[in-house]
């Protein structure tokens, strides 16, 4: 140990005791790196890249290629199955009656296309609550439900969004309804992808966004007389398929059988170019093993560094790694997730686990120029940590801020130009700090946890009732998500 006092490229001043490795890297990731550029190349050159799309298939091999000028130790890429296709083609949609004018619309993923041209009346479902649905009665059959939102502000109303999903779908099968209509909850027109459900669950009816103007257009013109609408969702669906995930390595000098794992998710929506969720993190992945080269250090420990695909279907790219790596699960001691951005980090999401702070705060304290103390012991359902948290493993994500991010959110402005590139160094920064050190410090990082006390930590966190709501605890319960210990 030493102290350092310097200010950085960044203009971040440090000023702690800390492994001088770790300073080396955090100073590094502050300065000039191709971080940005290998943006550029991911978001520009390939675009957007839902799992099993040939996009997604391209960034596969780019960033394996990109492991591999890093002079990583090892890079494979493994395959993982996804339950279901779902890849949109082509939506169109109009007003007929009373006025006929264009609408905006964006196909729900894991909805079902729309029998060729659809041409019938509108429906005001109200926000799509079941009574809502209920109280339209028979004229629901048939019909194009319209269904309004408020505007979203933050990363809770997010969450509602979600969590409507599962009750509005049952309601408006059980009406009848031919297709929905779902008002954006942001406005100036923005489109975005909005997954009605998970690729284990079944197809909703046909399903869009539509810009939200247009859709209080036709809720205010609906009060006054029939409104009709012509749909044409077009979606390329199937059955099970495989996808890869690439994972890199640094392999330890003195302990190469223990495991801390950086995980970002590689796929992306299609409509924007996946630049904030989650090019940005994957970029810093891919810079945090370049970073460790770079400076020729090696950690006691082995770091493994996964691209996950298969992310916005439902995890199943991190469901697949935790399965096929069952036996090496006791040997990962950590699992840390970038998942929000390019969003400041603030500390990490303790995932339900009190007993990670004392070390996690530790394993920070030699770069607190970064300041990471906001460590909420919050559980997170919704990125690439879940199967480790149920296989018991130590596992953290990132806790950024994530209003910058909101707006962007699955949308046609995820963009290169949105990206935060000051926020992204000091995150590449503070990725690269910790994961050193949770490979470096001969205490390991937390133990694992048996399966009755991932339960425990499930209802505790009140995670059980969002896997129920996403579909997945039947899944965790039949053993196709995390292995117990
Ligand atoms: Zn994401």
């Amino acid at each position: 140990m030493r102290i350092v006092c310097a200010v950085l490229a960044g203009g971040l001043a440090l000023c702690a005791a800390g492994d001088d490795v770790q300073q080396r890297l955090v100073g590094r990731s502050l300065g000039e790196t191709p971080m940005l550029a290998d943006l550029h190349e991911l978001c520009d050159g390939i675009g957007g890249r839902p799992t099993g799309s040939a996009a997604c298939s391209r960034a596969v091999e780019w960033a394996a290629a990109k492991f591999r000028v890093a002079g990583a130790d090892r890079v494979e890429t493994e395959t993982f199955t996804v339950p279901k296709l779902w890849l949109p083609e082509a939506a169109e949609a109009e007003c007929t009656s009373p006025e006929r004018f264009a609408l905006r619309v964006a196909a729900a993923p894991h909805s079902e296309s729309t029998a060729g041209t659809m041409e019938a009346r509108v429906v005001d479902a109200g926000e799509g609550a079941p009574e809502a649905f209920a109280g339209l009665g028979s004229s629901a059959r048939g019909a194009i439900a319209l269904v309004m939102s408020k505007e979203m502000k933050s990363l809770d109303d997010l969450f509602a969004e979600y969590l409507k999903s599962g009750p509005m779908l049952e309601a408006a099968r059980k009406a009848g309804v031919a297709a929905l209509l779902l008002q954006s909850t942001r406005p100036h027109g923005l489109l975005y992808r909005h997954p009605l459900a998970n690729a284990n669950l079944p197809y909703s009816p046909p399903a869009a966004i539509v810009s939200r103007e247009q859709a209080g257009r036709l809720a205010r013109l609906a009060e006054h007389g029939e409104v009709r609408v012509r749909l044409r969702l077009a979606n390329l669906t199937g059955g099970a398929y495989e996808s890869r995930n690439v994972v890199a390595e640094i392999t330890g000098r003195e302990r190469p059988d223990e495991i801390v794992l950086l995980g970002a998710h590689l796929d992306s929506w299609d409509l924007g170019t996946g630049a904030e969720d989650n090019g940005a993190n994957s970029v810093l992945v891919i810079d945090t093993l370049r970073g460790m080269k770079a400076l020729g250090v090696k950690p006691r420990r082995t770091v493994r560094f996964v691209l996950f695909t298969g992310e916005e279907q439902g995890m199943f790219g991190s469901a697949g790694y935790v399965l096929r790596h069952a036996a090496e699960m006791d040997k990962h001691n950590a699992a840390v997730i970038f998942d929000i951005g390019t969003g400041r980090t603030t500390g990490f999401f303790l995932n339900g686990r009190e007993d990670l702070r004392r070390p996690l705060e530790k394993s920070l304290a030699g770069v607190n120029g970064l300041v990471a103390n906001e460590n909420p012991i919050d559980g997170i359902d919704g990125t690439d940590n879940l199967d480790f948290l149920l296989s018991g493993v130590p596992n953290l994500v990132a806790n950024q801020d994530a209003l910058p991010y909101l707006p962007q959110y699955h949308a046609e402005s995820d963009t290169v130009d949105r990206v935060n590139a000051r926020e992204l160094r000091a995150n590449a920064a503070m990725a690269s700090a910790l994961v050193w050190w949770l490979a470096e410090d001969p205490e390991r990082f937390g133990r694992r946890q048996s399966r009755d006390e991932v339960l425990k930590l499930l209802m505790d966190t009140k995670l059980d009732a969002q896997m129920k709501a996403f579909g997945q605890w039947e899944d965790f319960q039949a053993g196709k998500r995390g292995v117990g210990k």
